[in-house]
Formats: structure tokens, C-alpha cells, sequence
């Protein structure tokens, strides 16, 4: 019997830890590593090492598992294969965790033109554009959810730009409470950030961003205004966002024998609202299949997947603001501490305690 999973990212891989002392398992990753984008911000600033924030995947995927470094290009549902640039992978079952890609609405121009900040090689990419750039250079980054401000406060400790930040919604990362997006705002704009919100790109000559009849020049723009799900199951209905349709044991309509799992399941709380894409739900949605398909392996009932967010965090240099369940807010070295703490939990189960202590040294000396 072949277990696939597709994407070693937060959800792949935690379905992998899950199911590897259970059942033998293929796990499919485009990259050799697996790497922890909530602290890509981190990796611009240059405050933390590529290493740190990386996984390589041999240390983790040992026999009788299978490790495929490859990336899949389609995915033949009707014959259970996905096809790779060299040849394929059948499965029996399939656990499809490829992400999002980011969302340009359309915008081709910008796609061609604009960074994007979705990976390691990323991160690196616009560290790298950043120290080619003379003092006093103009940075636009569009988006003011989590990644957009982060980021702008990673360039802005660290480079001597005129960083611009635009949003499009009324106030900054619509998933805090309006209290800790105004504190976010406030500490944006104390690093010299200037804040513009309610201001919809429109298109993009090169150097110049349209705003409307507005026109906002630029050395480096930065595109942070959303995702998508990933093109890679196009076969299967999507919601608006490209993210799969899938009922309460995550499965695609009419495919049982698959599993979508992470940014790329269009899921809903108990109460119907659709999940955000983010880390904590698409590692709930891994731990949860890796274990309810041994239990349907064993003919027992596979129990409903339940997302819950138990906070979201955000640091801005040495400060954060997050929330704890749905009102509990905190704020400054606390919520930084809380984070870095969120971080090595994650570091520990992924890469196990060498791993974490490896970080801690090389974070502190
Ligand atoms: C800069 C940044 C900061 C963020 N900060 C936060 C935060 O603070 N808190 C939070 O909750 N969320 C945060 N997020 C969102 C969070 O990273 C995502 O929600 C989460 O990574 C989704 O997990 P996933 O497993 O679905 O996908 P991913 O973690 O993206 O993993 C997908 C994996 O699949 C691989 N893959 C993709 N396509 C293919 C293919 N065709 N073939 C083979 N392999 C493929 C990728 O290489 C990757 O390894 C942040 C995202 C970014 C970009």
C-alpha cells in the first residue's frame, strides 16, 4: 500500500511524524528542507541564520520511509499518480499539503516584477537586493497583514531605506484585534515607516506603482497582499482563494482516498467561519490525518477534524503583539518572548532536541 504526502511544509511534515511509526510513507518535497516561514522576516533582517530556521529532510525521513526531492507538476486523480518532472508516484492514498502561491489578483505585471517572500531562497533573494541598494532607496512592500509588517520592520532595523507600507483594508493585520493594530501602527511608524492604508494597487510601470491616478516610485517592491492555494489541484472544486473544497474528515468531494491538509483545505470552524491560512491549523490538520488514517487502516471510524486557533503573534524587531484565545492580548518583550517560544516548540518537534539546542547556541552567541 503507498501513502503519499505531497509537501513537507507544516502540515506535510507533521503528518509525516505522525504516520512514520505507523505505516511505510513517501514524502514528496520540492526542497531538500523543510523551513519555518514565520521567521523568513528574520532571515532578511539577517537577526537569524538560513541553517537555523531549516530542516533537512534526510535527517528526518529514515528507512523504511522514502524521501522524494522533486517537484510534482500535476496530479492524476483518476489514476492515483502524481506526475513528477521525471516520471511519477502512485499512491493509495494521497495527503496533498503543496501551500498557497502567492495571489497577484490579476495583476500580471506585478507578478513579473514584484518579490515575493514565501521562502527561504526568498528571504535570501531580498536580503541580497537590500545591500545592492544605496542609502535612502525606496522600499514598497503591499500588504499590511502578518508577513507585509514584519517584514517592513525587518528592513527597517536593519537598512537605511524609505520603506512605504500599504494595505488596503482600513487598518493593519485584520486578524488582531483593532487595539493591537493600532500598537502595530504605532510601532511601524516609530521606525520611520510610512503607513498608507486603504490604497488599492491598480497596476505597474517599471520603478513606478499605480495607485489609482496616484503614482508611487520605487528601488524595490515587495509583494505581501495575500494568498492563494496552490495551482497543483486545479482538478479538484476550490473556493475563490484556489483552496480545495473538503468535508469534515478533509477529503476533496468524491476522493476518499485523499486528504488535503494545511493553506490549501478550505476549512471552517465549528461555528462555519473559513480558517485563515496559517501554521497552527495546518499542523493541527497534519497531526489529525496522521492520526486518523491509521485508524481507517485499522477499519476503525475516522473521527471529524476540528480546527481551533488558540492566538496569532507577530514580532516587529525585539517587540510583538499577538493575542491568546480570542480576547487575551499581549504586547511588547512579553509577546516577542511568546513567540520565540512558539517557534522553538515547533523546532523541537520537527527537528528534534539537537536541533533545538543547536538554535539556541547559535541565536545567542
Ligand atoms: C513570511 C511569512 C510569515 C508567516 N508568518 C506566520 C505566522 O507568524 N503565524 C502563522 O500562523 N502563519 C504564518 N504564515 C503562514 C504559514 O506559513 C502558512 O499558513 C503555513 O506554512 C501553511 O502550511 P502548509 O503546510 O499548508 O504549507 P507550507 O508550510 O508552505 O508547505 C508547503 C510545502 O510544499 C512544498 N511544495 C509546494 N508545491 C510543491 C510541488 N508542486 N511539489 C513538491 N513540493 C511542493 C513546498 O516546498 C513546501 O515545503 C506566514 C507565512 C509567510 C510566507
Amino acid at each position: 500500500m503507498e501513502i503519499l504526502i505531497v509537501g513537507a511544509g507544516y502540515a506535510g511534515l507533521t503528518a509525516f511524524l505522525e504516520l512514520k511509526d505507523h505505516a511505510v510513507v513517501t514524502l514528496l518535497n520540492e526542497d531538500p528542507y523543510h523551513y519555518f516561514t514565520t521567521q523568513l522576516p528574520e532571515v532578511v533582517s539577517g537577526s537569524e541564520a538560513p541553517d537555523n530556521i531549516r530542516i533537512d529532510l534526510d535527517r528526518v525521513v529514515g528507512e523504511p520511509h522514502r524521501l522524494v526531492i522533486d517537484r510534482a507538476g500535476e496530479i492524476d486523480f483518476a489514476a492515483r499518480r502524481v506526475v513528477l518532472r521525471s516520471g511519477g508516484l502512485p499512491y493509495d492514498y494521497l495527503i496533498l499539503a503543496p501551500g498557497s502561491v502567492p495571489e497577484f489578483y490579476g495583476l500580471k505585471d506585478v507578478a513579473r516584477e514584484a518579490l515575493v517572500l514565501t521562502g527561504l531562497n526568498d528571504a535570501l533573494e531580498i536580503r541580497s537586493r537590500v545591500s545592492a541598494l544605496p542609502p535612502g532607496a525606496g522600499a514598497v512592500i503591499v500588504g499590511g497583514g502578518l508577513t507585509g509588517t514584519e517584514l517592513a520592520a525587518a528592513l527597517a532595523d536593519n537598512a537605511e531605506l524609505r520603506i512605504f507600507l500599504l494595505e488596503a483594508a482600513p487598518r493593519l493585520v485584520p486578524g488582531f484585534t483593532p487595539e493591537l493594530s493600532e500598537y502595530v501602527e504605532r510601532l511601524l511608524t516609530r521606525k520611520g515607516i510610512t503607513i498608507r492604508k486603504e490604497r488599492m494597487v491598480t497596476g505597474l510601470h517599471p520603478g513606478e506603482l499605480l495607485l489609482g491616478d496616484e503614482v508611487l516610485p520605487y528601488d524595490l517592491l515587495i509583494w505581501a497582499a495575500g494568498v492563494r492555494g496552490s495551482p497543483l489541484a486545479s482538478g479538484l472544486p476550490a473556493d475563490r482563494q484556489g483552496r480545495v473544497t473538503v468535508d469534515a474528515f478533509l477529503h476533496p468531494p468524491a476522493h476518499p482516498e485523499v486528504y488535503v491538509a494545511g493553506d490549501l483545505a478550505a476549512m471552517r470552524f465549528p461555528g462555519g467561519e473559513t480558517v485563515p491560512p496559517n501554521a497552527q491549523v495546518a499542523v493541527q490538520s497534519g497531526y489529525w490525518i496522521g492520526q486518523n488514517l491509521p485508524r481507517r487502516l485499522r477499519g476503525e471510524a475516522e473521527q471529524p477534524f476540528g480546527p481551533r486557533m488558540r492566538g496569532i503573534f507577530a514580532n516587529f524587531g525585539k517587540a510583538g503583539a499577538g493575542r491568546l484565545g480570542s480576547r487575551r492580548t499581549m504586547v511588547g518583550l512579553p509577546a516577542y518572548w511568546f513567540k520565540r517560544l512558539i517557534e522553538g516548540h515547533h523546532a523541537l518537534e520537527t527537528g528534534g532536541l539537537l536541533f533545538l539546542l543547536k538554535r539556541l547556541w547559535t541565536s545567542y552567541h
